[in-house]
């Protein structure tokens, strides 16, 4: 079964929005394929996600792509369900909020929403998924978690301001979601601020924890997160470098490990400064020995070279690994 999809790929019925590209790439070149076999018997395999069960804790991702439009994939989101309740979102890039509604899924169901960092393939549709919500009954606060500001960025705390507050928001005429009253719950944003190298437990709710560490994505802000829920924990990297060891703490022992995979091995310069290639994927999910792989964010640089990436992290990791498609889920 966790080779199904690495059979599907290899046989040219990879059902997703690139399986032509990858087909293609595949066809004409035949020492790929066998580099995949190999990948599959040899080390870190491919393994398959499936439809939401509705039962125990559960993984969906709602955005598997980055910031372009032409990859055909929401940008950067993920939902972690409990018995079928949506408990906590993390991100909510362009296109999310209708994964989010696709999902079955619903505002009041959760309890928290997480921010990795603020950049628009992150949050652009925060503000859809708060105006969903009046039509909902949510009458419970919403707590917002995200990083600090700096001279480029808002902090969380402004950036929920700049949508919503009553003299200065974009969308003022949704003040009441600061504010409560008619029409809003209260939208209450947290900065989170850390040290260089902390892994700091920042959210316990109701049977929810949630840590954050910081990762380095060039200048901006930037958080890793670690949700832990029904005695199951997913750590997801946001978009980082990887170079900084805070991952390897926040993923020890994580059932999932959420990894961005916007660069291919070997990309230099801002790009890389910005992102982490496979070959540190690889590191940091076997220094943390996290029991799975998921690889999103995946970008037009990064789609149509799975199985180079699968070879790449097989090198370094030894368990499975699934590329993300919008609205797979995991356990
Ligand atoms: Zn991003």
């Amino acid at each position: 079964m966790p080779r199904r999809r690495t059979l599907m790929f290899l046989l040219g019925t990879w059902p997703t929005a690139t399986a032509q590209r990858v087909r293609r790439t595949f066809v004409s070149a035949a020492s790929s394929v066998w580099l995949a076999v190999a990948v599959s018997v040899a080390g870190s395999f491919e393994a398959v996600a499936a439809p939401c069960s509705g039962r125990g804790v559960e993984l969906q991702v709602l955005g598997s792509g980055g910031p372009e439009l032409e990859d055909k994939r929401a940008s950067t989101s993920y939902l972690v369900w409990q018995d079928g309740r949506a408990r906590i979102l993390l991100d909510s890039g362009g296109g999310s909020a209708v994964r989010f509604g696709e999902s079955g899924a619903h505002v009041t169901q959760l309890d928290a929403i997480f921010f990795t960092h603020l950049h628009i393939d992150h949050s652009a549709d925060f503000a859809a998924l708060i105006k969903s919500s009046y039509f909902e009954q949510r009458d419970r606060e919403l707590p917002v978690y995200g990083p600090t500001g700096s001279a480029d960025f808002p902090s969380t705390q402004q950036f929920v301001a700049d949508l919503f507050d009553r003299h200065r928001g974009a969308y003022r005429y949704l003040a009441n979601f600061l504010q409560g009253g008619e029409g809003g719950y209260v939208l209450r944003a947290h900065d989170v601020v850390l040290r260089a190298r902390e892994v700091r437990t920042l959210y316990r709710a109701d049977g929810v924890t949630a840590a954050a560490t910081r990762v380095v994505h060039g200048g901006v802000p930037a958080l890793g997160w670690r949700i832990s829920v029904g005695g199951k924990s997913i750590a997801f990297s946001g978009d980082g470098n990887g170079d900084n060891g805070n991952l390897e703490l926040l993923a020890k022992n994580a059932d999932i490990f959420v990894a961005h995979n916007a660069v291919p091995e070997g990309e230099t310069g801002a790009a890389r400064q910005l992102h982490m290639p496979p070959s540190v994927i690889a590191r940091i999910a076997q220094a943390a020995d996290v029991r799975q792989i998921v690889l999103s964010h995946r970008m037009l640089r990064t789609l149509g070279r799975e199985s180079e990436t699968l070879a790449v992290i097989a090198r370094g990791y030894s368990g499975p690994v699934t590329f993300a498609d919008d609205l797979d889920c995991f356990r």
